[in-house]
């Protein structure tokens, strides 16, 4: 008998498990020193209390208190929750209990189970978030994979045509004419692989950012000269700042910023009739520039705005002009990387005005 009372003992001393039992009103009577582990706390310090007293405030917050001291007064169950160590960081714990009723103890008497679970969760929230990383990939994947397949086969087969309609008819006015055409289209394909490429580099965290001095309105006269006069030479685009005024300089990334304007330009010149104008304001305000591109065209529909920056997301009045839905996921992302921030208003059929607003410091 002492023999085995000594063996209790000494199991009741060395597991790692916080062992408690409790009394009919769930308070803690008796509880093994392994509560300095799991708690934080000397064993004798925990007598008198119920293990609801250690659950952290966020949990209770979130679960709902009364529900949770069901499951704690309901013994048999099972059940995770999360503690405030007295090291004051938060442990997942699970508990298990079990009612004890036996003829020499009078009263019913919990036993709880207790088991520091954290790296568990954590191994798990880790693995979830890695599911679902997998999953955020591969849907990019398949919508890459669709959007190549469509878009990029509309150029190549306008090259396509050139060519065959160049095998079989001659004339310098029909090379002329069949050579311009094709190098737009190749035009278009560079700058398609070009905004798939940049994504990718998001997606993988690869994209440099070399911020350096850049005078805004060389940039944006670079993009205008560059990226839109010759694709759309019949769109007028106006360039308004102060002439007068200090030079308009912003510390930022080069390629990332020329490309946030040249998306933007792009799209307000792409997504506006021929011979309407684009104009883009340049001003300075509270150490904060501030660029807008407002154009006369088609607009985006009221229903289409709130998903406008997704990836790969085009609105419903735009699926006859060629295009990916990447770039302005791109933009909103570069203009982050500038803790700057991107708007826009739009109305269908009279046009948008897209504001980028980027801090000079
Ligand atoms: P893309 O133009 O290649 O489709 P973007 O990501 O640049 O991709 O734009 C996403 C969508 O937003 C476009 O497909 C179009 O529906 C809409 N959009 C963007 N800019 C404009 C604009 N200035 N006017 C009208 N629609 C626009």
């Amino acid at each position: 008998m002492v023999a085995s009372m000594h063996l209790y003992e000494l199991i009741a001393d060395n597991t790692t498990d916080l062992v408690c039992l409790h009394d009919t009103s769930n308070t803690i009577r008796y509880a093994t020193p392994s509560a300095k582990t799991i708690l934080g706390y000397h064993a004798k310090d925990i007598v008198g209390k119920r293990l609801t007293d250690y659950l952290s405030e966020d949990f209770i917050t979130e679960m709902d208190f009364e529900t949770l001291q069901r499951f704690f007064d309901n013994p048999g169950a099972r059940i995770r929750y999360q503690v405030r160590h007295a090291d004051s960081r938060l442990r997942w714990l699970e508990t298990t209990f079990t009612s004890i009723s036996k003829a020499h103890i009078k009263e019913v008497i919990i036993l709880s189970s207790t088991r520091d679970i954290t790296e568990s969760v954590h191994l798990t929230d880790d693995l979830m978030e890695a599911l679902s990383n997998e999953q955020e990939i591969s849907n990019f994947k398949s919508n890459l994979y669709s959007v190549a397949s469509h878009e990029f086969k509309t150029p190549l087969a306008v090259i396509q045509a050139n060519i065959e309609i160049l095998k079989v008819k001659s004339g310098e006015k029909l090379l002329k004419l069949s050579l311009t055409s094709m190098e737009e289209e190749i035009d278009k394909l560079n700058s398609m692989i070009a905004d798939m490429l940049q994504l990718k580099k998001l997606a993988t965290n690869e994209t440099p950012f070399l911020p350096a001095d850049l005078d805004m309105v060389q940039l944006l006269e670079e993009v205008i000269r560059h990226d839109v006069a010759k694709a759309f030479p019949d769109i007028e685009v106006k360039l308004n700042f102060d002439i007068k005024g200090k030079p308009f300089i912003l510390i930022g990334d080069y390629s990332l910023i020329r490309y946030v304007f040249g998306n933007l330009l792009s799209n307000a010149c792409k997504y506006s009739n021929k011979n309407s104008s684009v104009v883009v304001n340049l001003s300075e305000f509270d150490n904060h520039l501030t660029v807008q591109v407002v154009d006369e065209g088609i607009g985006i529909p009221k229903k289409d705005q709130p998903t406008i920056f997704t990836s790969f997301f085009r609105a419903s009045n735009a699926v006859n002009i060629a295009g990916t839905g990447v770039g302005l996921s791109i933009v909103k992302e570069f203009v982050k990387k500038h803790e700057g921030e991107i708007t826009f208003i739009s109305e269908e059929e009279k046009g948008s005005t897209f504001t980028v607003t980027l801090p000079t410091k």
